[in-house]
């Protein structure tokens, strides 16, 4: 037998608790009995997205659903948005928009860079018919944090144009203060913080951003937003939910409320800063720029001379450590050690570990052990 660890950025590993209540025998979705899961996961989430302002909607969907929910409710063909990127994920967005032909203008970053806000107070300075600022959080494919508070300083400042980020592996990772922040569409999938499988999104939905909703004038059906607020008015929603996978998240959403948000965050930092330190001791080169590493991924360069494909593969097929690799032009070059949502001090220590053992086998130079050390300095610091 080999253990299984998943040390991804998403699907991240499901607490038991969470996969024995999706086990439950499947009831009706409209029961008051489902009505009561729905409740639970809207204020569960409102909670987790730090708002009381917004709406929470909540789709049977990956991630990707919600971001082209946010598209198609936001606006019409022709309106002019700008899509602020530094990796993979914040390029769908733009992907999204140009599919439903807005009028997308891109402020495009290397994937070690964060997005400069005041880059976005220039461009609306000089385009304030724009309607919409499309921004991601936490960039899943670069591990950079994006400074989305400082864009919701800059943006509340135009009535007509909305906000919109992808928190999806931010959420439950870092902080995202949906309504102190003036963040008008907030979305999230299930399969990263949230602990659960994949196959549920949620998006938040401010004041502004239903005002936006009624001038939108694209095609809309399985994901309008209306239909999903009224069905919400009694509890339920438009179509047949993933009844398992909410079930899932209302107890998800009871342990984090157990740990209570701000926890949950600051075990992430804790949890990203071991990593960071323990691939430094360890020689590695971190990827991302010191003014924008977020909790819930790091990514690491590969040394010179190592295949980033063959490490991961070693680590998964000989350790059972399933960790990611980068992405487009970075393939091969870079790793990415997931923590996020359901992980603890000693997923840090075991990922090291098979680190560590990987690269002894690919032949690379380092003292054994320097690694975990390290990791556990920061680890022992932090539980005190
Ligand atoms: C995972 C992810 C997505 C896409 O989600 P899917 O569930 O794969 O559709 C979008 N944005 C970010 C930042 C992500 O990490």
């Amino acid at each position: 037998m080999r253990k299984s660890y998943l040390m991804t950025p998403g699907p991240t590993p499901v607490p038991s608790e969470v996969l024995l209540a999706q086990a439950k025998p499947m009831i009706h979705h409209r029961t008051p009995d489902f009505s009561l899961v729905v409740r639970e996961c809207v204020s569960g989430l409102k909670y987790v997205f730090q708002t009381e302002k917004s709406d929470i909607l909540i789709f049977a969907s990956s991630g990707t659903g919600a971001m082209e929910s946010a598209i198609v409710n936001c606006f019409s063909a022709g309106d002019k948005v700008l899509v602020c990127y530094n990796g993979k994920f914040g390029q769908r967005m733009a992907q999204i928009a140009k599919a439903y032909a807005v009028d997308v203008t891109i402020l495009e970053y290397g994937w070690q860079t964060c997005v400069n806000p005041s880059d976005i107070a220039n461009h609306l300075q000089a385009n304030p018919d724009t309607r919409g600022v499309i921004i991601t959080q936490s960039e899943t494919s670069s591990g950079v944090l994006n400074d989305v508070q400082a864009v919701g300083e800059i943006v509340c400042n135009y009535p007509d144009c909305v906000l919109i980020v992808d928190s999806i592996t931010g959420i439950g990772a870092v902080d995202c203060k949906t309504d102190e922040w003036g963040l008008d569409v907030v979305m999230t999938g299930s399969q990263k913080g949230l602990m659960l499988p994949p196959g549920l999104a949620a998006v938040s939905v401010s004041a502004k951003a239903w005002r936006a909703y009624e001038r939108s004038s694209l095609p809309k059906f399985y994901f309008d937003w209306k239909k999903y607020l009224k069905n919400l008015e009694v509890d339920t929603t438009p179509f047949t939910p993933a009844v398992s996978l909410m079930i899932g998240l209302s107890e998800a959403i009871k342990l984090m409320r157990e740990e209570g948000i701000q926890n949950i965050i600051s075990r992430h930092e804790r949890l990203a800063k071991a990593t960071r330190f323990g691939c430094e001791a360890l020689g590695l080169k971190l990827f991302a720029p010191p003014n924008g590493r977020g909790n819930a991924v790091t990514p690491v360069w590969v040394p010179d001379g190592i295949d980033g494909k063959k490490l991961v593969s070693i680590m998964k097929n000989k350790h059972g450590v399933t960790i990611a690799g980068g992405q487009d032009d970075y393939a091969g070059k870079i790793i990415r050690i997931g923590h996020l949502g359901y992980f603890g001090n000693f997923d840090i220590i075991t990922t090291l570990a098979a680190l560590e053992m990987t690269l002894m086998e690919l032949g690379y130079e380092f003292e054994a052990g320097s690694g975990i050390r390290a990791a556990e300095t920061i680890l022992m610091e932090d539980s005190k």
